[in-house]
């Protein structure tokens, strides 16, 4: 059995993240994904304890106090964030456990462990980020351009990664970050350097 890591997977509002995971966890039985607690609301589609926990703002406070959550962050006027759960069990257990976070939540988990592997899924540009946000029809013209602007400030954050892919073709990112978890593997049996 190889040994398990966490994955963190950043990338702006429509990069394609959800995509690239799925097309991963069908290729790469051992790759799993965390599911995350949140209190926006569910889009059309999304399943409570399936794409999200959706919790009260109330409630995601008292997880915080209760020390519940590996980290979170404040996302437009949401919260966000990992709980702790089964983490430590699912890498025990051999498993790549992919945390679908942004840079905030992304920089805290690295402080507390930096054996991490982490990835930034890059729009092929702003033009094309906006595009595929207006055509999934999920979020108002506002909500629209304020996920832009988040964007271009992860974009600046992007540089503290350490691989940066480009969400071209669906098919190139999942094949360069399956590659990229097989050598992560490899590295961590070896006991030799990860990177
Ligand atoms: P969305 O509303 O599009 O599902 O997610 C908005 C942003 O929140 C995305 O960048 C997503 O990666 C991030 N996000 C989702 N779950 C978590 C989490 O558990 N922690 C943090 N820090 N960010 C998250």
């Amino acid at each position: 059995m190889s040994k398990g890591f966490v994955l963190i997977l950043s990338g702006p509002s429509g990069s394609g993240k959800d995509t690239v995971i799925n097309e991963l966890l069908k290729k790469d039985p051992d790759t799993m994904v965390s599911i995350s607690m949140t209190t926006r609301k569910p889009r059309p589609g999304e399943v409570d304890g399936v794409h999200y926990y959706f919790v009260t703002k109330d409630a995601f406070e008292k997880a915080i106090r209760d020390g519940e959550m590996l980290e979170y962050a404040r996302y437009g006027d949401n919260y966000y964030g990992t709980p702790r759960g089964p983490l430590r069990a699912w890498t025990e257990a051999g498993k790549t456990v992919i945390l679908k976070i942004e840079v905030q939540g992304a920089a805290k988990v690295k402080e507390q462990n930096p054996d991490i592997m982490m990835l930034f899924l890059m729009p092929p540009s702003i033009y094309a980020l906006r595009k595929r946000l207006a055509g999934r029809n999920t979020e108002s013209a506002e909500e629209i351009e304020e996920r832009i602007s988040i964007a271009k400030k992860e974009i600046v954050g992007s540089y503290a990664y350490d691989y940066i892919i480009v969400n071209d073709r669906v098919e190139d990112a999942v094949n360069h970050i399956l590659d990229l978890i097989r050598r992560h593997r490899r590295l961590l049996d070896t006991g030799a350097e990860a990177g």
